[in-house]
């Protein structure tokens, strides 16, 4: 029935044709059960969103109390309701308390990550717009980024496989170079000196297209779907130097890096970053709910309550932006992660999957990297680790690897952009779950060595 009704995302067609799906049946905690009756530790926490892991009553109990108390509400001409007012006050409160950006003004929301990005680019159309500056409008983003699907936020992602076919990116959407350290570092070179060299390609793509035409540069704090690629030293604040150089706004997408992921709170306070917009997703709500937001700078919420008598409403929203069940679902998320400490589990474990991985993977001969922050890390493949040399083009020796993994009954990703198995558990996850769990993993690599061994000679 799947293969004949259901159209996937993200699927190859030809391969669900041949393999058919596999179903999930439920999940607790970190574990799953697939349709097979088999125990499966999803080190993935779905697609990096199910950060207080599966099952929680209390988000179930808020979702059915709001649904039966207002089971909707628009925030359209100024209506509003009390659980999206206190959700707004306390994600702006995080952001100043536990992110050091007491500059966050106001919230805005929506329901996913790309139509949160979608609704970044648009607030930066207007803010130039409304500070008569219509030709500054260009946005930079970065090889290798992941921004999310829609005509707009599929034109952020850096990835060609997403814009193959589907006419992408739209004009004046520019991707500077991927600040990947481990893959694009040359001849010896120093992180310092990396990440200089990427800052200049910054700066000179700013100049070559004119700064009065580039608006703002968005940036994941960690590149996820890319690759889990981690900021070399000291990228964001030289990246930031250039920035206020030239006028250009940050906006920085924190739908992976949200509410805990990296061992604090936000990315923006794991990195320093001084945001004008921040999106947010996934762990907003730990998925339990789709919704998403954005948080902007006073700078920007200045210029829009300036400009409000002269433009009257603001025009953009969604029907579902500011949700009432999607808000007590949230709220009910975020008590849970300050009440069980798991962005304190985060931090606290974050050690403990890197040398996990290092230990049982160190030595393998097609590993060349083993990266990580917070409960975010990275086992990047390569044919050669003396030189670096990757795996021929088609190969995909992280896609056999995940899916061997999956039959030994951990879940990883096989990622599109470097050939990287990731690794972003619940933020719930234990010492021993872990340790279970790269266990699997480490079985998974053994059996896929040979093979591995026979994909660099083909
Ligand atoms: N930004 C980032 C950093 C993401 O990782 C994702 C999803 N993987 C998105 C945006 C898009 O989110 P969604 O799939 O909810 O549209």
């Amino acid at each position: 029935m799947d293969r004949l009704s259901l159209f996937h995302p993200v699927t190859s067609i030809a391969d669900l044709a041949a393999n058919g799906p596999t179903i999930y049946q439920s999940a607790n905690g970190v574990r799953m059960q697939n349709a097979a009756g088999r125990d499966v530790i999803d080190m993935g926490a779905g697609l990096w969103c199910v950060n207080i892991g599966y099952g929680r009553g209390e988000l179930a109990d808020a979702a059915a109390d709001a649904m039966r108390n207002l089971s909707y509400q628009h925030l359209f001409g100024g209506a509003s309701c009390e659980a999206t007012i206190l959700l707004a006050d306390r994600i702006l409160t995080l952001f100043r308390n536990r992110a050091n950006a007491p500059h966050m003004a106001r919230v805005f929301f929506g329901t996913s990550g790309s139509d949160a990005n979608d609704t970044a680019l648009k607030l930066v159309r207007y803010y130039n717009n409304m500070r008569g500056l219509p030709a500054k409008k260009k946005i930079i983003s970065r090889l290798g980024a992941y921004h999310g699907v829609t005509l707009a936020s599929g034109s952020l992602t850096g990835i060609a496989a997403y814009h193959k076919a589907f006419d992408l990116p739209i004009e004046g959407v520019l991707h500077t170079s991927c600040p990947h350290y481990y893959g694009g570092s040359e001849n010896g070179e120093s992180e310092a000196a990396f990440t200089e060299r990427m800052v200049a390609d910054l700066e000179a793509m700013i100049k070559r297209e004119g700064p009065d035409t580039v608006a703002a540069f968005i940036a994941e704090p960690v590149i996820g779907t890319g690759g889990v690629v981690l900021p070399p030293e000291n990228y964001f604040q030289r990246v930031q130097e250039v920035l206020d150089r030239h006028d250009i706004l940050l906006i920085a997408d924190e739908v992976i890096t949200g509410f805990g992921r990296t061992g604090q709170w936000f990315g923006t306070g794991t990195y320093g970053l001084r945001p004008d917009i921040v999106s947010l997703a996934k762990g907003l709500t730990s998925a339990y709910f789709p919704m998403s937001a954005n948080v902007v700078s006073e700078r920007i919420w200045s210029v829009l309550e300036d400009t409000s008598a002269q433009m009257g409403a603001f025009m953009h929203g969604f029907t579902y932006s500011g949700h009432p069940v999607g808000s007590a679902v949230a709220m009910a998320n975020i008590d849970i992660i300050e009440q069980e400490g798991m962005v304190e589990n985060a931090a606290a474990l974050a050690p403990r999957l890197l040398s996990a991985l290092q230990e049982r993977l160190g030595e393998n001969p097609y590993i060349g990297d083993i990266r990580g922050v917070g409960l975010m890390a990275a086992v990047e493949f390569v044919a050669d680790r003396e030189t670096r040399r990757p795996f021929a083009p088609g190969t995909n020796p992280h896609r056999l690897v995940a899916r061997l993994a999956t039959e030994q009954g951990v879940l990883t990703r096989a990622l599109p952009y470097l050939t990287v198995n990731s690794f972003s558990p619940p933020l719930s996850i234990t010492a021993s779950e872990i340790d279970e769990a790269i266990d699997r993993y480490a079985q998974a690599v053994a059996l896929a060595t040979p093979q591995l061994a026979a994909l660099d000679a083909s």
